[in-house]
């Protein structure tokens, strides 16, 4: 047994300071608005500190120089990393590739998440960015492995079949599947996907108001980094972003480091879909960690790294250097969220629109992934599934 004392703990709705949760065998079995001494339990001291449930980040193609797609063992190294920053749970994620390496990486998920590795983060089913996204919305992914969903060649687009056969031998290591609602054949590629269980997402994508709605009404109830590589939003046509925020059954993602979306539209995006419709993420790449000026790899192509973002050669704004554990702080400290939104952002949204019960809170029961983080919202500590990792 376990109890972590004296820390402000951030319930469902509420900071209850000074308190203590009390764990046993992977569980929290019991919050306490007091601190609590247990004889012969395992003492942790966390005062001064926040407790929050451990960070859940659907979207991560990287850190520490390591890319999901770099081959062998490369999902683990990631996994192995992100407790420092506070992350009990992800979803590795891929950018368009070619099938080859599609199934290797879905084969590292599985391994994965059938044999986690003690003190790593659990890995969660995969996050395609897919091959399925409109050229012209792209940004930093490569165009050869860009593919549409039927109709056969277009434009120089090839049809997706081998992707999507990929997708059907790999189907429950196959969580999230981004895709461009407005191409060929799109609006069915929704409907397939959902309807075999994947959480489909909008994003790269050009779609026009009529053809999100479309897309959500086929069963679309995920979107990809919001504002981000998708048509604008306007008063008179709303575009991709005014469907995702005016539908409550969809999430969004939000990559919270202040540069890729300005902290006025973060805080837009929260009073319009409330915190719990709000997922934070990094869309870290492998520049994640490492110092400006260094150079690292995102799906193959070389990406360097700044004080605000990574960026191909010619420029290309290509995904962040963020961490969770900066998102949770300028959540509070840039976008004026309370303790309260950005554990919904970070922790309890992510594990909603998962399906995932029992994580993502600090309750009777939950799962014991929890990070304890100084005020200046440093990991101190993380724990997962009742068992402390390493935390340099
Ligand atoms: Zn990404």
């Amino acid at each position: 047994m376990i109890v972590v004392s004296g820390g402000d703990l951030i319930l469902p709705g509420r900071v209850v300071t000074e308190g203590s949760l009390i764990i046993d065998d992977g569980r929290i079995v019991a919050v306490e608005s007091r601190r609590v001494d247990l004889t012969g339990a395992t003492a942790v001291d966390a005062t001064d500190c926040y407790v929050a449930p451990g960070f859940i980040d659907v979207h991560v193609h990287g850190l520490h120089g390591h890319d999901t797609l770099d081959g062998a063992g490369a999902v683990a190294r990631i996994a192995a990393l992100l407790p420092q920053y506070g992350v009990t749970a992800f979803c590795p994620t891929t950018v368009a590739c070619s099938p080859e390496d599609l199934r290797a990486v879905l084969h590292q998920v599985r391994e994965a998440r059938v044999a986690p590795a003690g003190g790593s983060a659990r890995v969660l089913p995969a996050h395609l960015e897919s091959n399925f996204i409109n050229p012209e919305y792209k940004g930093a992914q490569p165009a050869d492995c860009l593919r549409v969903a039927a109709g056969g060649d277009r434009d120089g687009m090839f049809s997706g079949g081998d992707i999507l056969d990929v997708i059907s031998v790999c189907r429950p290591d196959v969580g999230i599947v981004t895709l461009a609602p407005e191409l060929p054949g799109g609006i069915d590629l929704v409907r397939s996907l959902a309807g075999a269980g994947h959480r489909v997402s909008l994003g790269h994508s050009g779609s026009d108001y009529e053809t999100a709605m479309a897309a959500i009404d086929a069963g679309a109830r995920h979107a990809t980094h919001l504002f981000n590589r998708m048509s604008p939003m306007t008063h008179r046509a709303p575009g991709l972003p005014g469907a995702l925020l005016a539908r409550e059954e969809v999430a969004v993602e939000l990559i919270c480091d202040g540069h890729h979306v300005h902290p006025s539209m973060c805080r837009v995006a929260v009073a319009a879909k409330g915190a719990d419709g709000v997922m934070a993420i990094t869309d870290a790449t492998s520049g994640a960690g490492l110092p400006p000026g260094a150079r690292a790899r995102l799906g193959g192509r070389s990406i360097h790294i700044t004080e605000q973002a990574a960026f191909l050669e010619d420029g290309t704004l290509a995904g962040s250097t963020l961490t969770m554990d900066r998102a949770f702080r300028n959540i509070v400290t840039n976008f004026g969220g309370s303790l309260v939104d950005a554990t919904l952002l970070c922790s309890t949204s992510p594990a909603r629109a998962l399906g995932l019960s029992g994580f993502g809170v600090l309750a009777d029961g939950a799962v014991a992934d929890i990070v304890v983080l100084d005020r200046a919202f440093r990991v101190r500590r993380t724990f997962i599934n009742g068992e402390e990792t390493k935390v340099s």
